[in-house]
């Protein structure tokens, strides 16, 4: 079904110096109480402005497109990622920067995803949402609506501030691919604990310049809409037994497992561990060492209990998070669908390389 969009401040057409796309995919953040039901439902949410009349002073246009489907971010999907890379590239000439309203569950996620699937990006994509829905009184919805888009409107000597993908939520700017849902009840559910803060938003809106992402004006937008599902994570703990371990690597058509670790990326040393992870290697699955810790980086052969990780063929994902490990997994899968040794090789150089801010060297 062909979307709509409607400008949701028509006001701000006649001196608007930029215009924003806002995509709404459902989430906490735009419900509301509905007394007769006694629960929270989803609520029109084309009718925002009713909600957030300060829409209407800012100097900017805004337009909404509404997802065919209202999602709760814990049903999101690789499709509904394609979705929104192909809605951002139908749009890309037509709008300077975009929003994206998202369940705060999976929003990592997905902006891990968009920042590997929208390849030559040089126009800010920022997600964010509410804790609390809009419709009550308390709600983080407005500030986190409000400065998202002032962000995405924001440009210095006729250039985007921002041009990658982003979360923006309470006062703190990430790159999308290095942030983590790291509280689900206090305000501030994001963290990067690897890279710094792209912006802090107090009075004014402090933007860390070294930290962004150069703007590229040359670049044109590719988008990877292939996506390899045969992916999975398989978290380590004191205990885990070769049935566990075996069954996963096992499973048929799987091409890549993301390997949670313990502190620097270490793992047991019992020779079954390592045979069943070399005989995996060996078929051509990659497996990524990704820690168990938000802060740190996995540094494989710096304890004898990771060499062998290293002497196995397994990648090191440095300063990765998780979500930004599959994702990234699933598209680079995606983009080579050959299975031969080059392919591999091609992947594992790429795995352990940073190809959009990710991961440091
Ligand atoms: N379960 C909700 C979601 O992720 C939570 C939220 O929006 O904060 O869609």
């Amino acid at each position: 079904m062909p979307y709509r969009i409607i400008q949701i401040n028509p006001s701000a057409t006649s001196n608007s110096r930029a215009s924003v796309l806002v995509i709404y995919t459902g989430g906490t953040f735009g419900m509301v109480y509905e007394p007769q039901a006694g629960q929270l439902v989803p609520f029109d949410f084309e009718r925002v402005v009713d909600r957030l009349p300060e829409l209407n002073r800012l100097d900017f246009a805004i337009s909404l497109l509404t997802l065919n489907e209202i999602i709760d971010s814990s049903n999101m999907k690789p499709a509904v990622w394609v979705e929104l890379a192909q809605i951002i590239q139908d749009h890309y000439s037509s709008y300077d920067s975009f929003v994206i309203l998202h369940g705060t569950d999976t929003m990592s996620f997905t902006a891990s995803a968009l920042s590997f699937m929208l390849e030559g990006l040089s126009k800010p994509v920022i997600l964010t949402g509410a804790q609390l829905p809009i419709g009550v009184a308390r709600s983080d919805a407005r500030e986190n609506f409000i400065t998202a888009l002032e962000i995405a409107a924001a440009t210095e000597a006729d250039r985007p501030l921002v041009p990658e993908v982003c979360v923006y939520f309470n006062s703190l700017l990430l790159r999308g691919n290095r942030s983590t849902k790291r509280e689900s009840v206090q305000f501030n559910a994001f963290t990067s604990e690897n890279y710094p803060h792209l912006a802090n938003a107090g009075v004014s809106i402090d933007y860390n310049r070294p930290f962004i992402r150069p703007y590229q004006p040359n670049q044109s937008l590719k988008i990877h809409k292939t996506l390899d599902p045969n992916v999975t994570i398989l978290k380590l703990f004191p205990g885990i037994t070769q049935a566990v371990v075996e069954s996963i690597v096992n499973i048929p058509s799987l091409r890549g497992i993301v390997l949670e670790t313990f502190g620097a990326g270490n793992a047991p040393t019992d020779a079954w561990f390592l045979d069943v992870l070399k005989g995996t290697v060996d078929r051509g699955v990659l497996i990524f060492n990704v820690s168990q810790c938000e802060g740190g980086r996995v540094t494989q052969g710096q304890y004898q209990t990771s060499k062998h990780l290293l002497q196995i063929g397994v990648v090191s994902g440095a300063d990765i998070t998780t979500e930004a490990a599959i994702t990234k997994l699933m598209v680079l899968l995606g983009r080579e669908p050959g299975y031969g040794p080059e392919a591999v090789l091609r992947l594992r150089t790429l795995l352990a390389q940073p190809i959009s801010g990710e991961m440091s060297e």
